[in-house]
């Protein structure tokens, strides 16, 4: 079993419970969770292909990525928004950036640049990006060039080797750059009330799950400085938290459920979704940490 925590580098992680049969760990120190599991090379461009993004269940995915547009574009507006209540302008590259609805929220006064390992959602974010988006797990990225602004969105929990990806972000991120971070609070009442039911417990799709105050500890070890820390409610479409649904109940008509509304999309209305167990942090780099 692993032990070592990529939030405190403690040695203390514990068993937690045991998920689609992969073990679900937490920190004793600082309570960082995450799944017991060592990736193989190859991992994330094997396992973010076409079909996590489009009848993506079978690995906790996505129902239909492009029918969500509209709600993911109202996510999208939302962080645009935050972001810029601290930035006006400048680079940006968003990490896992998909079919790019993000950088399309963004305004045209930003220099906008992607990495996606998804060859299917590549294309469609070149469409609009041309080749600003580059097809690359962030690990294998190479710009050659440094950022004002970094994001990554849904994207941190579903990395191999957390200080590793923030190694990177820092090394491409310029002095006292902006770091913007989405991801689930494990720490939220959500997965306090629904244990191991609750939706984002899905590895090896997700295998880090910080809280709001692990990922102030992760950051720092990593050279960054946590300024803000945010809960937006969200809005998904009605496909999307009908499958959510089907993670936590495990039935076949559910699942069945959740494609029918995909296929009817006057049936597929978007949905607010109050239950603030995402966090958004913005982080800047540590005029302290020099690469
Ligand atoms: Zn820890």
């Amino acid at each position: 079993m692993k032990r070592t925590c990529a939030a405190c580098g403690h040695n203390r992680a514990v068993f937690l419970f045991e998920k689609y049969g992969y073990g679900i760990l937490r920190c004793r120190s600082c309570r960082f969770e995450f799944v017991d599991f060592d990736a193989q090379d190859g991992f994330t461009k094997d396992f973010y292909t076409e079909d996590f993004f489009v009848e993506g269940q079978d690995k906790y995915g996505y129902a239909d990525y492009l029918q969500e547009k509209p709600s993911l574009m109202r996510s999208s507006v939302k962080r645009a928004g935050f972001v810029e209540r601290y930035v006006k302008g400048g680079s940006i590259l968003d990490v896992g950036c998909a079919a790019g609805y993000f950088l399309e929220a963004l305004g045209p006064h930003w220099d906008v640049y992607g990495c996606e390992p998804s060859e299917a959602m590549v294309r469609i974010a070149r469409e609009r990006f041309g080749d600003r988006i580059t097809r690359a797990a962030l690990e294998d990225y190479e710009p050659g060039r440094k950022f004002d602004v970094i994001t990554m969105w849904d994207c941190l929990e579903h990395m191999t080797d957390p200080n590793l990806s923030m190694q990177k972000v820092a090394a491409l991120l310029k002095d006292d750059g902006f770091l913007f971070i989405g991801t689930p609070d494990a720490g939220s009442p959500a997965p306090r009330i629904l244990g191991r039911h609750w939706y984002y417990y899905v590895p090896p799709a997700h295998l880090q799950y910080f809280d709001r105050w692990n990922i102030e500890t992760f950051l720092e070890r990593n050279g960054f400085r946590m300024k803000r820390l945010f809960y937006f409610g969200k809005s998904v479409s009605l496909a999307e938290m009908v499958a959510n649904i089907s993670y936590v109940v495990d039935h076949p008509g559910i699942k069945r459920l959740s494609e029918r509304i995909v296929k009817s999309p006057k049936l597929n209305l978007s949905v607010p979704f109050m239950v603030f167990d995402d966090m958004t942090v913005m982080a800047r780099k540590s005029s302290l940490f020099r690469d």
